[in-house]
Formats: structure tokens, C-alpha cells, sequence
């Protein structure tokens, strides 16, 4: 049963299947990153829908289109290397692949969305032949200034086919935190299939929907993530264009992903016993299963009631709560839940470009961290929830004046 008009006229990124169900409508919204300027507050901010369907044929949750790739990405500001612990985990990746599959100067690595660079300089200090395709072509410049060899490209079955017509074939493909991100899903794994050496290895990184529905993790729900991903969807993608998953890996990063070790079907690297671990594990958790979404949607429901109660209780009392962070996911928080300045009176960043304007949607004003001592808040809503810890320990002096922590996100919670 459909359980929304607008589910009909989507069908599924994956399986092509129409009738999605839907598990949760998380409103209009903006862009989760468009920023506004004082300028802007008095033009018009373009909104769009953000509903989270499931598709019960392959199991694949997804949001569908609102905008083009191309408008989100083209210019995208973040860079990689300004996140020291990603990229240290980018060097632990490159060296660990580069002895299990025994790449050398004889190999050819390929990273999809290869940002500015972070990555493949690992793969060039080795000798090992690399090449970037990224599609922001300001990324993509202070890649060629490390060294290392970049094509600004979106990747797809056309580019992968241009690519072989050079004579290119890659023995390793790397793909972090881009399959949630991809419009076009079959054209982007059907890529992979054309530029894959008989024995080449490609790895994907995504963020595992078990953690999205385990911890109330909605907040991630924004425009620029296309897709949710479990390994029984990515399984039924892969299964398509003749790939095979042969093992994976969970990580702690992004609040628990997964790392998939792809190859063609025929290939000779035998499959993992953690595979079908895995997929028995996501069975276990219902994530085939359409009544595990609709409890997630309640546990959605509860988080912005409770926030909602919390935030009108200290409007009521006289008390002043402002925001710590400037993330997406703090953007999809407060504008799921209509929660404003008059109820969240500022927030706080370090990043200097996104101090002095305004929160996309809700235009809440975005401070300098210093702000917070100044205006000695009575409560700081951390919207980075994932590192809570680190900001309770830089803004610890909040206590000086009785200040409090709270986080929304999987529940209420203050400290
Ligand atoms: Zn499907």
C-alpha cells in the first residue's frame, strides 16, 4: 500500500520499482549547507521536499531528486585534508589495500570523488600510479597542485568509457562517501563494471543505515545523500552490473559505516564469511522489513516533541539556549522541528566562513565560539552530536555559570 501521493511518482533509484512507501516526510527544506548572507534574509529561500521512502523490492531507503548533482557539487567547499583524523584514516586505508592486493608501480588506482587530493597522495608517495576523478573543479586544482593527477569529471558509465578508450583499466577504485550521494545509482556502479581489471578490487565507504535507524540518526537526512544504505541493498545494486561483494569491514566513522571490498563476479577472491554475517545480522535488525522504518518514523516523532517541549519550557522561563555547531545535520534538526531565533537565540562555529550568517531555513545567526562566554547562555544545544565529547571539554566553562549541555539526537539527554 502506497502511503503518500507524492511516493507514486517516484520510482527507485536501484530497482526501477514504483509504489515506494514512505517512512518519514521531514518537511520543506533547504539546502542543508546553504548558508545565508544578511543580504539574503530579505529574498526569497528556495525550499524543497525531503521524504525518506523505502523500497520494500530491494530494501534500498532513498530521498528522491529535489535538485541537480550539479548544483550541490560543483562548488563544494568542503576539503578533505581540513579534517586531520580523516586523513589519517585515509593513509591507514591506503597502506592496509595497498599490501592485500599487492599494488605497485605496475597497478593503477582510480578515487571517485577524489576531493582535494587527501587520499591519492598516499597512493603517489608509494609509486603507485593514481588518478582522481572529481567533479568540483576547485577541488580538483589543489589536487593537481600535491601532485596529484586529477580529472574533473562526474563518473558514470561515459566517463569510465572514455577512460578505457585511453587505455585505462584500474586495479584498485576507491569510492568513500559517495554511493549515498549518487543520483544516478545504476550508472554510477555500471562504471565500475566497464573500467574493473579482470581482478581489480573496488572499495565503497557509505554511512550504515543500521546506525540511522538504531540511533535516531534522521538528522542525516539531508538533499546532498540520495540514498541509505544496508548491505543487502548495496548487495541487490552490485548484483545488477555483475559485481560481487567479497567482504566488508565496519567503521567508526560518520557514526558507523561500512567498507565493501567489491570484484566481478568471476573473479577469484574468495567471499568472506562476514559477508553473509552481515546480512544475517541486518535481517536480525529488520532492515527488510517495512514495520522497522515505521517505529523508526515514531522515534523521529518523539525527538522533535521532546525538543519542541524542552525549547517552549525555557522560552517560558526566561532561560536563553543557544546551539553549538553549524553542521548539516543541525539544519535538517531545526527545520524538521520549526524551531527558530526566538527559540534558539544563536549558534556558534569555528569555521570563519559560516560566522556572521545565518542558518539555511530557521536563520538562526551563526557566532563566533567566544559568543558563548559572553552571553553566558543557560543552555548549549550541541548540534554535532557525534562529537559531543570534544565540546564538552573545549566549552566546559559553561558550568562556571551554571550552564547546561543538551543533545536532541538520539534523545534528549542534559549534562
Ligand atoms: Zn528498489
Amino acid at each position: 500500500m502506497s502511503t503518500s501521493a507524492f511516493a507514486d511518482h517516484y520510482q527507485c533509484r536501484s530497482c526501477s520499482h514504483r509504489d515506494l512507501e514512505l517512512i518519514v516526510d521531514l518537511g520543506a527544506q533547504p539546502l542543508a549547507n546553504s548558508f545565508l548572507s544578511r543580504d539574503e534574509l530579505l529574498r526569497m529561500e528556495p525550499t524543497y521536499p525531503l521524504p525518506l521512502l523505502y523500497c520494500s523490492n530491494c530494501h534500498l531507503v532513498q530521498i528522491p531528486p529535489a535538485t541537480s548533482a550539479h548544483a550541490i557539487f560543483s562548488d563544494y567547499l568542503y576539503m578533505s585534508s581540513y579534517t586531520r583524523s580523516w586523513v589519517d584514516h585515509a593513509r591507514a586505508y591506503v597502506d592496509q589495500v595497498a599490501g592485500r592486493f599487492d599494488l605497485g608501480p605496475q597497478s593503477q588506482v582510480i578515487e571517485i570523488a577524489s576531493n582535494d587530493g587527501y587520499l591519492l597522495q598516499f597512493v603517489c608517495r608509494k609509486g603507485i600510479p593514481a588518478l582522481g576523478i572529481e567533479p568540483a573543479a576547485n577541488v580538483a586544482k589543489l589536487a593537481e597542485e600535491k601532485g596529484v593527477p586529477t580529472r574533473v569529471a562526474f563518473f558514470g558509465k561515459d566517463t569510465a568509457r572514455s577512460l578505457v578508450a585511453e587505455g585505462l583499466a584500474a586495479d584498485l577504485i576507491v569510492a568513500n562517501n559517495v554511493l549515498a550521494h549518487v543520483p544516478d545509482l545504476n550508472d554510477f556502479v555500471g562504471g565500475f563494471a566497464v573500467i574493473l581489471k579482470s581482478q581489480g578490487v573496488a572499495t565503497f565507504e557509505f554511512p550504515h543505515l543500521a546506525n540511522l535507524i538504531g540511533q535516531t540518526q534522521f538528522d542525516t537526512i539531508y538533499h546532498e545523500h540520495f540514498s541509505y544504505i544496508s548491505l543487502l541493498a548495496a548487495r541487490n545494486v552490485f548484483r545488477r552490473h555483475s559485481l560481487r561483494v567479497f567482504d566488508v569491514e565496519k567503521l567508526p566513522t560518520h557514526g558507523g559505516s561500512l567498507r565493501l571490498y567489491v570484484c566481478r563476479d568471476d573473479a577469484s577472491h574468495a567471499t568472506s564469511p562476514a559477508v553473509d554475517a552481515l546480512i544475517e545480522e541486518e535481517k536480525q535488525l529488520g532492515l527488510e522489513r517495512l514495520e522497522t522504518f515505521q517505529n523508526f518514523a515514531g522515534a523521529c516523532r518523539r525527538v522533535k516533541n521532546n525538543l519542541m517541549k524542552f525549547l517552549i519550557a525555557a522560552a517560558e522561563g526566561g532561560k536563553v539556549v543557544c546551539g553549538y555547531g553549524a553542521p548539516a545535520k543541525g539544519n535538517t534538526l531545526l527545520n524538521f522541528c520549526g524551531a527558530r531565533a526566538d527559540l534558539i537565540a544563536f549558534t556558534v562555529d569555528r569555521n570563519p566562513y559560516k560566522q556572521d550568517r545565518f542558518l539555511p531555513g530557521t536563520h538562526i545567526p551563526i557566532l563566533a565560539p567566544d559568543e558563548i562566554a559572553a552571553k553566558k547562555p543557560d543552555y548549549v544545544l550541541i548540534l554535532p552530536w557525534n562529537i559531543k565529547t570534544e565540546i564538552c571539554a573545549q566549552m566546559g566553562h559553561i558550568r562556571d555559570w551554571g550552564g547546561k549541555f543538551l543533545v536532541a539526537v538520539p534523545e534528549l539527554k542534559l549534562f
